[in-house]
Order: structure tokens, then C-alpha cells, then sequence
């Protein structure tokens, strides 16, 4: 089994296009098969190798490694389009040798006048065939003179193409609603319809898997695969991906691209596992599952005809799994740039990496994506009591009898204290218990309030020390500066004093 992926570098890696990719690569990882990567550079003018490199980096960071294609070689090279501009001309050559296809002179507005009329008379807007049949010689005379002429492939009338479609059954085609497409433009440059059957024709591409939306190509490149005396391949079109209003994922809807969601913290194999989960579904009621996994149990057939809606709940719930699963080290590194631009990492040092890796697992729990981990921890940098008590849940915590007392009774406690680690701050919670008689939550509440400044967050056992060994960096290292619990507490009583 060979299959490949083929995208045009015109732009972003598209998570529909992307899925596009899994499945293919699904299918190889899964069957033993051969995964292909070939770049369509054929449109000069929105082809550009800025987009090429990106989409290769996307494909790499979601883990979908080729067996063949630009960057590594292999047998069927080259892998760029616009390197193999010398193949497509020699079978364009054979095509018109053959009589399956012609010069065509007809100038661009002859075709736009045509394309209208036929709309205003209801029929569809297809070639006119008006080159179809010039004479040799007129053929000739025009070429000589260096007039622009496109190919085009002579559609044989009065057919019905037939292909089977893995996802879709048996599709058919009648050849009298297929105009003459054209195969190669009058710059030299191959049309998609004749570079890609020639291109999976000799890369020996045994099931070509893509999106829904070439599915009125495929008759045409039938064709061509016929005139030629190609084998087709076998063919899988795979239902769109749709936004949550039915229409194309498009911007609209929001992120669409994969590198949008990569800068997003989503995890790429969160990605990955959520995409396979679009319009398949691996069984047994799992949807959780490794890639390999996923290969392993991955079948066309199981490949569902209907669209499928791109939902970012659930894909949050499946990064939520992912974000568990993750090592700590790994999450620190993805999180850092995060720190960097919420200003709470101000230079990159050894130091910052190390704190940042010790708090992220505070947070890396609780959180959809990687992105919104540093709101999370804002309580480490930012403390102000004249803010904190402006939110009505901190209110709400201050107006409890005894939140006071016990938060002055904190600041007391610590007034002489060291640095909080875990156990010395359950030693310094109990003493506040002792003094002030109030327990459980109208202790924990209060002090919560008093050291964070949030009525909620992370478990205490972790935030205060994460806390107090953050108020212990030196500026140099970079992490922006962490007020203490000796003094936060402090800070609160005071203000407690003086203001309410
Ligand atoms: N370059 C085409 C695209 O990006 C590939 C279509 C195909 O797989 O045949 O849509």
C-alpha cells in the first residue's frame, strides 16, 4: 500500500487538511503501507517555500513522519511539483500526439463571456469545446506565431465514468456535465487534475484519501488516468470538516490552522487523537488512544460519509487528558513562552526554567491548554489586597465571622517565621487554628484569601510553597519578583486595619 499526502503550499497546514494527512498516515502506520509526501507547487504565483516549510514543521510536531517525500527523497523523486515540470510536458505531448488533447487559443475574457451566457441560459458554465477541433494546420499557424495556448484534455462524449469510493460506494459521473479541463496553462505549468495523476500514477500511489471536496475532479482525472493507460488508484473522499454552524471550518469559526493550535498549548497528540476522532471512531467505546493505537485499528470502511463537526469542547477534553498524562519537564518547556509574554518570566536562565517546571504542575491539571496555565498562577506575581478585595468572592470570604481574626492571627504567626514549606505551613495553619478557634474552611478560606488573594486556585500545600520559593529568587534569574507569605499576610492584615 502506498498513499500520500499532497497539500499546496499556499498557506497554513489547515486542521481539515491535517486530518487529511492522519488518515493517510493512519493507514500506512496501520496496513505496513508506504506514506508519501508530495508538495503541489504548480500555482507559482500563491505557492511559496516559507509555506512548505511550515506546513512540514506541523506535519512533523503532529508526529506524522513520511516515508517519501521532499526533504528526504526516495525512489519516486522528485517530491516538488515544480521539479517535475519536464514529466508532465512529455505526457502533454502524448496526450495531443494521441488526440486526447488539443491546443486551445480561446482568450480569457472569450471564456468569461461564454462562462455567462451559459449561466444566463441555465445550463453549466463548461468549456465551449469551440478549440476542440481546429484544423492541424490553423493549430500550427497560431503556435508559430506565439500565440497563448493552454491543453486541454478532450472529455469523451456521451460516458458515464464510474469509481468506487471506499467512504462514499460507487460514484458516477456523465461525461456531458464534465467540460474539457485544461492540463497544462499557457505559462507550462500542469493543471492540478492532469500533474496529480500523473504524479500518483508514477509514485505509485495505490489509494488516493482526500478531502470531499475533489470528488468532481475525480471523474476528470479518471480519464486522464485512462488516456494515459494508467491504473486508477483506489479512491477514499473524506467528508468535510465543518464548523459548529454546518458551514467549512473557516476562520470564522476561529483557529483553524494547526500551528494556531499548536501556539494555543493544545498537545499534538491531543490534536492528532481528536482529528482521528472526526468522522471515525476506533470502537469499543474508546476514543482515547495512542496514534499507534489508533493505526492499529484504523479501516476506510469505518470511515463515515457525513460531515463532521469541528468541536474545540471536546478537543479541550482530550488535551485535558493529554495534559495529565504529560511529564512535567515537557510542560514546563511548552509553558515557559507562556510565562515570557504574561511578563511573568521577564529572561530565560536555568532558574527560571527550574521554577517555572516546579509550579506548572499547580496548574497543569486543572487547566484545557497550555496557553491559559500563567492566568492560573497570576496569584504568584500579582498580589495587591486593595485589588483582591474588589472581587466579590474575596468579599464574600472577608465578610465570614472570624475571616479577620484569622487572617491577623496568620500575620502574626508568620511575622518571625521562615520560609513556608509544606510542613511548616500546616505547622503555622494549626497554630492559627489554636488561637483563633475556626476550622476547616472559615480557616483555610480566610488564609487562602490573606496569601493568594483569590478565593480559589490551586491546594495550599502547593501554592504556599510555591510562594515562598519563589519570594526567595534573586532578581537575576529572571522570574519578575514574588512577594512572600510573610509579607503578603502582612500586607492584608494591614490593610484589613486601615480600610474596612
Ligand atoms: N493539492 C491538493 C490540495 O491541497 C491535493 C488534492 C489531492 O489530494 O489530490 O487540495
Amino acid at each position: 500500500m502506498r498513499v500520500r499526502f499532497a497539500p499546496s503550499p499556499t498557506g497554513l497546514l489547515h486542521v481539515g487538511n491535517a486530518r487529511t494527512a492522519l488518515f493517510n498516515w493512519l493507514l500506512a502506520r496501520g496496513g505496513g503501507g508506504t506514506f508519501v509526501l508530495r508538495i503541489e507547487d504548480t500555482d507559482v504565483e500563491r505557492s511559496s517555500r516559507e509555506s512548505e516549510q511550515g506546513i512540514l514543521e506541523d506535519l512533523r510536531w503532529l508526529g506524522l513522519d513520511w516515508d517519501e517525500g521532499p526533504d528526504t527523497g526516495g525512489p519516486h523523486g522528485p517530491y516538488r511539483q515544480s521539479e517535475r515540470l519536464a514529466l508532465y510536458r512529455s505526457y502533454a505531448s502524448e496526450l495531443i500526439e494521441q488526440g486526447h488533447a488539443y491546443y486551445c487559443f480561446c482568450p480569457a475574457e472569450q471564456l468569461e463571456a461564454d462562462r455567462r451566457a451559459a449561466l444566463e441560459a441555465g445550463r453549466p458554465p463548461q468549456y465551449s469545446g469551440r478549440c476542440r477541433d481546429l484544423p492541424p494546420s490553423a493549430v500550427a499557424d497560431r503556435l508559430a506565431l506565439g500565440h497563448p495556448a493552454v491543453v486541454r484534455f478532450r472529455v469523451p462524449q456521451g460516458r458515464a465514468v464510474t469509481f468506487q469510493d471506499l467512504v462514499r460506494g460507487t460514484v458516477q459521473f456523465e461525461t456531458e456535465v464534465i467540460g474539457d479541463p485544461v492540463l497544462v496553462r499557457s505559462d507550462g505549468h500542469p493543471a492540478y487534475n492532469f500533474a496529480v495523476v500523473v504524479d500518483d500514477a508514477l509514485m505509485e500511489i495505490t489509494h488516493v484519501v482526500r478531502g470531499e471536496d475533489h470528488i468532481s475532479n475525480t471523474p476528470r482525472q479518471v480519464l486522464i488516468y485512462e488516456a494515459l493507460r494508467f491504473t486508477p488508484p483506489i479512491f477514499a473522499h473524506l467528508a468535510l470538516v465543518l464548523g459548529p454552524d454546518h458551514t467549512p471550518l473557516s476562520k470564522r469559526h476561529g483557529a483553524t490552522s494547526v500551528s494556531e493550535f499548536r501556539n494555543r498549548g493544545y498537545l499534538p497528540e491531543a490534536l492528532v487523537n481528536y482529528l482521528a476522532l472526526l468522522g471515525w471512531s476506533p470502537g469499543g467505546g474508546d476514543e482515547v488512544l495512542p496514534a499507534q493505537e489508533l493505526a492499529r485499528r484504523f479501516a476506510l470502511e469505518d470511515v463515515g460519509h457525513s460531515a463532521a463537526v469541528f468541536d474545540v469542547e471536546k478537543l479541550a477534553w482530550v488535551n485535558r487528558h493529554y495534559l495529565r498524562a504529560a511529564d512535567p519537564g515537557r510542560l514546563a518547556d511548552l509553558a515557559l513562552p507562556h510565562f515570557v509574554s504574561a511578563g511573568f518570566v521577564q529572561r530565560d536562565s536555568a532558574e527560571a526554567r527550574a521554577y517555572v517546571a516546579s509550579v506548572v504542575p499547580l496548574a497543569s491539571g486543572s487547566v484545557d491548554r497550555i496557553e491559559q496555565v500563567p492566568s492560573r498562577l497570576a496569584f504568584l506575581f500579582a498580589f495587591e489586597p486593595a485589588l483582591a478585595a474588589r472581587r466579590a468572592d474575596v468579599q464574600e470570604v472577608l465578610n465570614e465571622i472570624g475571616a479577620r481574626d484569622v487572617i491577623a492571627a496568620l500575620a502574626r504567626e508568620l511575622a518571625a517565621s521562615p520560609r513556608l514549606d509544606r510542613d511548616l505551613f500546616r505547622a503555622a495553619a494549626g497554630r492559627v487554628k489554636d488561637a483563633t478557634g475556626r476550622k476547616g474552611k472559615h480557616l483555610f478560606h480566610p488564609i487562602r484569601v490573606a496569601l493568594t488573594g483569590e478565593a480559589g486556585g490551586p491546594e495550599l500545600d502547593l501554592a504556599v510553597p510555591a510562594i515562598d520559593a519563589g519570594a526567595e529568587l534573586p532578581p537575576a534569574s529572571g522570574v519578575a519578583p514574588i512577594s512572600g507569605c510573610r509579607e503578603r499576610a502582612a500586607r492584608f492584615a494591614e490593610w484589613l486595619d486601615t480600610n474596612q
